[in-house]
């Protein structure tokens, strides 16, 4: 495993595992007993995934120490409009039975409220129940809003990201800032099949995959390593689990990483944070 240094010295696995749409609570809490087998130690779940509890169960059923376990989760919109964020997180935590979380995001930038919410996130972080502090579906020009009054700078930024939407700027942006960049969606997300099989079946990738002996989906999780971004691939499938943490033996060259890069073609997977509808 590899470690993402936040900017408050906090230290993250740059590979952890995602959890969305693992609403049924015994397969949520197997599958992640199953990761946590595997070797993860990152789990990134947000209050609207509606699994905090079998999360927490899982966490506590794996006898893992928590200290050694890095837990996300994240806001959802209602809270942040109502400017509840403080209210939103000691739910999450009484759910998760926790007292803290590693990481808190903003889980969408709401208009007209994402600024306050940051200075929400803000109090929180001063609290210390949550360790670190970030957003998500940031682009450039809300983090740009944020930071006329930010006085603690987001630890990380997640926001959807696969070799289709390469999001070079924005990366370049957040490392020049400071926040850690993170991608969800890396593999072609959960919800379009043919998306991710489009994806998973490109000749760029299938080419890069047959020299290192892996799997495209390796070789698109070890390219966010290389770029500095950290994972969080979700799968409900054993081997597909083990598969996906199994990215650290090999390294892609410059030109691997550029080549995967150029396959961008700016298409979302997910909503654009500007229009989504469910604001
Ligand atoms: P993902 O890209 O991780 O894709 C998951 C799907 O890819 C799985 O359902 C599976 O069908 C397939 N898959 C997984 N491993 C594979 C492999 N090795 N080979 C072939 N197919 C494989 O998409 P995701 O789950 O949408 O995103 C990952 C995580 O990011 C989520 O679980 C969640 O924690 C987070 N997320 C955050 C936001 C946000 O708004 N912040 C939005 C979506 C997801």
């Amino acid at each position: 495993m590899k470690y993402a240094t936040l900017n408050n010295g906090i230290q993250m696995p740059m590979l952890g595992f995602g959890v969305y749409q693992l609403e049924d609570s015994a397969e949520c809490i197997s599958t992640i007993k199953l990761a946590l087998a595997a070797g993860y130690r990152s789990i990134d779940t947000a209050s609207i995934y509606r699994n905090e509890v079998p999360v927490g169960k899982a966490l506590k059923e794996s006898g893992i120490p928590r200290a050694d376990i890095f837990l996300t989760t994240k806001v959802w919109n209602d809270a942040q409009k109502a400017g509840n964020e403080m209210a939103a997180l000691d739910k999450s935590l009484a759910a998760l039975d926790t007292e803290y979380v590693d990481l808190y995001l903003i889980h969408w930038p709401c208009k007209g409220h994402y600024q306050d919410s940051w200075l929400n996130m803000e109090r929180i972080y001063k609290s210390g129940k949550a360790r670190a502090v970030g957003v998500s579906n940031f682009h450039t020009h809300h983090l740009d809003d944020i930071k006329k009054t930010w006085s603690v700078v987001p630890a990380v930024n997640q926001f959807e990201m696969h070799p289709r939407l390469a999001q070079q700027p924005l990366i370049a942006y957040c490392k020049a800032q400071g926040i850690v960049p993170q991608s969800w969606g890396p593999l072609g997300g959960s919800k379009s099949g043919d998306f991710r099989e489009g994806l998973l079946q490109n000749e760029t990738l299938t080419t890069i995959a047959a020299k290192y002996n892996k799997t495209t989906a390796q070789i698109i999780l070890r390219w966010n390593i290389e770029l500095g971004v950290i994972a969080i691939p979700k799968s409900t499938n054993p081997t597909r689990i083990r598969e996906n943490i199994d990215i650290f033996d090999f390294e892609l060259t410059q030109d691997e990483v550029l080549a995967i890069s150029a396959l961008n073609k700016d298409e979302r997977l997910g909503p654009d944070p500007d229009s989504y509808p469910f604001q």
